[in-house]
């Protein structure tokens, strides 16, 4: 497999619950609201192009925390199976994916 396009994107959606249907996670089925700040789900997308095998073909899973981690960690562990033998594996596993913390404390 070699994806032209994979993103996992993390969402962080408030609406009112009363104006928007559930939003669940496709692997385990429970609900990504969390009481008192909207829908905390990530989401594993891919928007295969021109040349792939799935071209024109699009997907969108949604994920909750716990399997987002879960997928997240497989991934993981299948980097670092194809990477065992690099003479350089520099990469901090434990931040595989992330781009970016909270900015909490910066002046805005
Ligand atoms: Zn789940």
């Amino acid at each position: 497999m070699s994806p032209l396009e994979v993103l996992f994107v993390k969402h962080i959606v408030v609406l009112p619950s009363e104006t928007v249907a559930d939003i669940t996670c496709d692997v385990c089925c429970q609900s990504t609201h969390v009481e008192g700040h909207g829908f905390q789900f990530g989401t594993l997308q891919a928007h295969w192009g021109y040349g792939s095998k799935h071209d024109g073909e699009r997907y969108e899973v949604h994920l909750c925390e716990a399997c987002f981690f879960g997928a997240l960690s497989g991934l993981r562990r299948e980097r670092m199976v194809n990477t065992m033998f690099d003479e350089n594996p520099d990469r901090a596993d434990d931040e595989f994916g992330l781009v970016q913390r909270s900015e909490f404390w910066k002046d805005n």
